[in-house]
Parts: C-alpha cells; structure tokens; sequence
C-alpha cells in the first residue's frame, strides 16, 4: 500500500474556557491513503472543525503526531509548514471567505500566483475549473454578484488551483438549502474525484456522508 497522505497518532486539543477545560479531541488515530474520500461525522460540538484545524496545520495546541504527505508536523517550522499547506492543501469552507473585491476568476487565480505560479497558467486552470463547475459565464462576476451556490462552486474550485492531493472540507454545503447543497456536493465530489485527490470531508448530513468512500465518527473525543 502507498504511503498515506494524512497520518494521526494520538491527537489531543483542549481549550480553556471561563476556567473550565474541554478536552475535544482525546487521542485521535486516523489514515487517508491518497485518493481516498473520507466522510467525518459528528454532531455539532463534537470537534469535527477542531480536527480539520488540526490536519490544515493552522494552529497549535495539539498534542500528539500529525504527518501530512509523510512530512511531521512537529519538525516543521511556521514557514515549512505554510509551504506544505501551499503546496499539500485545498480548503474549503462552511462559509466561502472569497475576496470581495474580485472577480470569480480572480479569486481562482490568486492562490496559484502565491504558489509562484505563471499567470498564463493560473487563468488557464481558473477557467477549466470555473467551466467544470458551470460557472463559465460568471468568471467576471464578483461574490456579491453570485448566489450561495455559485460561491460555493468558486471555493471549491479555489481550493482545488493548485492540485492539492488533500483537500480538507468544513460542512461545505452548509449554508445553502438542501437541492443546492445536494447538487453542489455531488459536483465537488465528481471534481474531487476527477482530480484524484483525497478529501476530508466534515458534515453532520448522514445522506452527504454516504456518498464517500468511507466515513469516521467523532465520539467523546475519539473516532470510531
Ligand atoms: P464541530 O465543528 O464538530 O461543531 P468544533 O470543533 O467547532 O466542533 O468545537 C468542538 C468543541 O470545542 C466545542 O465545544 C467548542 O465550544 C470548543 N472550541 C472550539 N474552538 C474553541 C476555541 N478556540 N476556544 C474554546 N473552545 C473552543
Ligand atoms: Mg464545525
């Protein structure tokens, strides 16, 4: 078997709040081999966002082992592991955080152009993947100008420019009504799919959930 993509040994997160200590997660074990689709389920509160954090390398605090890409997140510096996310990483999130003032190509664009890419190359992928998503006439319209839906699609393809072999996915459909979320998730999955990248995907939607490959659950800390 290849080496996996995302390894977690033992991971641990506590917060600190108004004197009290929450420990979300306590002790997770996790493999996704590349490619695989892994659905992460979990009612609201159980640490499902916390865990994705863990995996994107965008905080610390945790205990335990994370190697993304066979690469230990304890040996990293800050900057090393910016690079790994640049270059390992897409996120997609609940709620699109697309720049306001640019266009949807734009905004597809821009993260490639931080990965040092050539701009000819960037509009070219921002096309491909606006176009795959239905979006090929609203290239030049700006978030504000787009439905929920269509934002959506613009993260996801924002999150997928730069051919991440891991895309990390927060309830991404789960702001948007049921036929939209339901049409978007299956896009974002044929994209992912397409692509041949693997994908954490957080929903508390069991029906979202079985259309991956294999789902984990959070309970008391744990996966299961
Ligand atoms: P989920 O995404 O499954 O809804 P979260 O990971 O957002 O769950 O949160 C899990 C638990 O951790 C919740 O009880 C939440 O209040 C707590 N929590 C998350 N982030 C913080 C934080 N920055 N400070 C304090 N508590 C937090
Ligand atoms: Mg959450």
């Amino acid at each position: 078997m290849s080496s996996p993509i995302v390894e977690l040994r033992g991971v641990t997160r506590s917060f600190e709040q108004g004197g009290v200590r929450i420990d979300v997660l306590r002790g997770v074990d996790l493999k996704i081999q590349p490619g695989e689709i892994v659905g992460l389920l979990g009612p609201s509160g159980s640490g499902k966002s916390t865990l994705l954090q863990a995996v994107g390398l965008l905080e610390g605090g945790f205990g335990g082992h994370i190697a993304i890409a066979g690469q230990s997140a304890e040996a990293l510096s800050a900057s090393e592991r910016t690079e790994l996310r640049r270059n390992h990483l897409g996120f997609v999130y609940q709620f699109h955080h697309l720049l306001p003032d640019f266009n949807a190509k734009e905004n597809v664009v821009l993260p490639q152009l931080v990965a040092e890419k050539p701009r000819g190359e960037c509009e070219a992928r921002a096309e491909e993947l606006l176009t795959a998503l239905g979006l090929g006439e609203r290239m030049t319209h700006r978030p504000s100008q787009l439905s929920g839906g269509e934002q959506q699609r613009v993260a996801v393809a924002r999150a997928l420019a730069n051919r991440p072999e891991l895309v990390l996915a927060d309830e991404p459909t789960g702001n948007l009504d049921e036929v939209t979320s339901d049409k978007v998730f299956a896009e974002f999955l044929s994209l992912v799919r397409g692509e041949g990248s693997a994908a954490l995907v957080a929903t508390h939607n069991e029906r979202l959930a079985s259309k991956m490959d294999r789902v984990v659950r959070l309970h008391e800390g744990h996966l299961e």
